[in-house]
């Protein structure tokens, strides 16, 4: 990293078009975002982050550039890194995270990552061995579900309407855990090895699918969870390289392992619009939960002063946070896109997004 860049975390803003259910309802765009400034407002409020994105003016693969290729290349240098997609549903998360895998499959940032990745491996694979695998997973009411547990595809048509939803009968739940030198594991979620682009993809596909299987038969559970795909990209300096000879200087180690997690958080408006039913309440409080932990833990990293003084980071508060324990802080790099709708009906909830996402610059 460079010097006196090492504020791990970077806050991006996402400002989507207007869609066309909202051109139908008459919406006004309330969101302006000032030119040539990383500078958004909305009515009186003005908040200025590292990086704005709005629907015009910028070029569409601007965000990747700028936020996304750095964590790339860092992940080859052996930096764990996580990209977090935050906004109310509907506010174009899974849209900018390319992990729906019906739109914006192509231009996702998912997608993008792949494509990089893989030309990245293509000129090193001379000098390094390279291993990768991918995990898919989903916490709902603060349990991790597998997306890519073959078991449960196969099931995806039972009758109950929990089709896809839980993790086999019989299987251990997944457990997240730390090992002495404080890497994260998951213990028990399926980790699939890939070696081609291709087949990464069809882990995205898998995974995409099997959210959504889960998601039409239970209240769109989808906007209520948490999806982190995490590529973890292994390298092995082949025993006839000189340890100075590789490209970019990025191996001067004989092996490094650094993970990158891609997470389409649950939406973040709040409990009180999740309905008033107990139980879905219930899963509003937890999602919570993980949104609350992730907001206390990013907004003490950030905090250069309190960073100093050893101040204590929550990460123990949600499984959210604990999964991304060792890609969150320290060596690791972080970018948190905000995503927003400019429709003026969902202006409150577009403040409390910029305000959340302010609290963690
Ligand atoms: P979320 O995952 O936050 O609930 P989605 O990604 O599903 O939101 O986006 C909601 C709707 O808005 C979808 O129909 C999606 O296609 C559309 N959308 C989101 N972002 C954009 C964008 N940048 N440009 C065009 N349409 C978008
Ligand atoms: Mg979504």
């Amino acid at each position: 990293m460079e010097a006196g860049e090492d504020c791990c975390v970077k806050v991006a803003v996402h400002v989507r078009p207007l869609i066309a259910d909202e051109k139908l309802q008459g919406c006004k765009d309330c969101v302006t975002v000032v030119a040539g400034k990383p500078q958004v407002q909305i009515g009186t409020h003005s908040f200025t982050f590292d990086h704005v994105y709005g629907s015009t003016g910028s070029p569409s693969n601007a965000m990747f550039e700028e936020c996304v290729a750095p964590l790339v290349d860092g992940l080859f240098q052996g930096y764990n890194a996580t990209v977090l997609a935050y906004g109310q549903t509907g506010s174009g998360k899974t849209y900018t995270m390319g992990t729906g895998f019906k739109d914006g499959c192509q231009t996702g940032i998912v997608p993008q990552v792949m494509n990089v990745l893989f030309e990245k491996i293509g000129t090193l694979k001379h000098q390094i061995d390279f291993q990768l695998h991918v995990s898919f997973i989903e916490i709902l009411k603060e349990e991790v579900r597998d997306l890519l547990d073959p078991s449960s595809m196969s099931k995806s048509d039972t009758a109950n309407g929990h089709a896809g939803k839980m993790n086999s009968p019989g299987k251990p739940p997944i457990q997240i855990r730390e090992t002495s030198s404080g890497v994260i594991t998951l213990a028990g979620s399926t980790e699939v090895s890939v070696t081609t682009q291709k087949e990464m993809a069809a882990c995205l596909e898998q995974g995409s699918l099997s959210r959504a299987t889960g998601s039409t038969n239970m209240n769109n559970q989808s906007s209520r969870s948490h999806a982190i795909f995490t590529i973890t990209l292994e390298q092995m300096r082949k025993p006839n390289v000189p340890s100075d000879s590789c490209l970019n200087g990025t191996m001067n180690d004989e092996y490094l392992c650094a993970k990158l997690h891609l997470v389409d958080l649950a939406g973040s408006e709040r409990a009180k619009r999740t309905g008033s039913d107990g139980l879905r309440f219930k899963e509003g409080v937890h999602i919570n939960k993980g949104l609350l932990a992730l907001g206390n833990v990013i907004s003490a990293l950030g905090d250069e002063k309190k960073r100093k003084e050893g101040v204590h980071v929550p990460y123990r508060d949600s499984k959210l946070t604990r999964l991304l324990q060792d890609s969150l802080g320290g060596n690791s790099r972080t970018v948190m896109i905000a995503c927003i709708s400019p429709a003026d009906i969902n202006a409150e909830e577009t403040l409390n997004t910029l305000k959340y996402a302010n609290r963690a610059r």
